[in-house]
């Protein structure tokens, strides 16, 4: 049975959906059988792997509100291994209206239950908030990865984050683990960067990746390009280190029961 796995974290702009898209494609590089899915209203994830949302007729909403399917919306990459489950713009409306729908919360974890066994690993790509969207990806999940940009104020915002995975803990999903905090954009050349990285290690302690993701120029363009790192620049520092990364997420795989 595959691992599901979260990438959430409410603040914008961490690096959710550059390591979904990033770690999604270095795990399908290394043979495993990979389902992305996109739960955020804006697709950057759907976009990142090259999927014109334009094209897409079914999304991540069809599936939540309207119980499509999951297999009959999901999508192939040009990556071998990597499918995708997109999200357009009508993914905005969920929200609102998931709050009438009886279960709210286990739509996607009911959703995924027959998918579970066709791959290796699940990545869902959060939205930037804690509504019914990051609850549906907690709730369906092993595990969450947390990045954590290293910036100042790393660590703000981070207990309502814990809280919540506490709340899915004791209502909604009593497996759900921490699987790895991920520091994103380090730039080492500056005294905050490594300031931060020893912040959160000292908070987190064993939980932090050893690959930490370094600010990189070739991961900010790949996306424009519709591809992920190892595609666009497989020389760069940046798919260097996600690459590294996927080990270490294959390598901890026995620590989630
Ligand atoms: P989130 O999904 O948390 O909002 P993104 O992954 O979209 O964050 O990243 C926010 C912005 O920062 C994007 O423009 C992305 O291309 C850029 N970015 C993310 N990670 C890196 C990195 N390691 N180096 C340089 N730019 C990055
Ligand atoms: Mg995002």
């Amino acid at each position: 049975m595959g691992k599901i796995m979260s990438i959430a974290n409410q603040k914008g702009g961490v690096g959710k959906t550059t390591s979904s898209v990033n770690l999604s494609a270095g795990l399908a590089s290394l043979g495993n059988k990979v389902l992305l899915i996109d739960t955020d209203p804006q697709g950057n994830a759907t976009s990142g792997v090259g999927v014109n949302k334009a094209d897409v007729s079914h999304c991540i909403y069809n599936v939540l509100v309207e119980e499509v399917p999951a297999e009959d919306v999901i999508v192939s990459t040009d990556m071998v291994n990597l499918d995708i489950i997109p999200a357009t713009i009508q993914l905005a409306g969920a929200e609102i209206e998931l709050v009438q729908i009886m279960s709210r919360e286990m739509r996607l974890s009911k959703a995924l239950e027959q998918l579970q066994d066709e791959y290796d690993y699940i990545i869902i790509d959060c939205p930037p908030s804690l509504g019914l969207l990051t609850l549906n990806a907690l709730t369906a999940s092993n595990s969450v990865i947390i990045p954590v940009q290293c910036e100042y104020y790393a660590l703000e915002g981070l207990s309502q984050l814990l809280n919540t995975i506490r709340l899915v803990q004791k209502h909604l999903n009593k497996h759900l683990m921490i699987e790895g905090v991920l520091l994103t954009m380090l730039d080492a050349r500056t005294n905050l960067g490594i300031e931060v990285v020893a912040e959160v290690k000292k908070y987190f302690q064993e939980k932090v990746y050893k690959s930490i993701i370094p600010r990189n120029i070739r991961l900010s363009e790949a996306p424009s390009h519709g591809q992920p790192i190892i595609n666009y620049d497989p020389k760069s520092k940046g798919a260097e280190v996600y690459l590294e990364l996927a080990k270490e997420v294959m390598q901890s795989g026995e620590r989630v029961g």
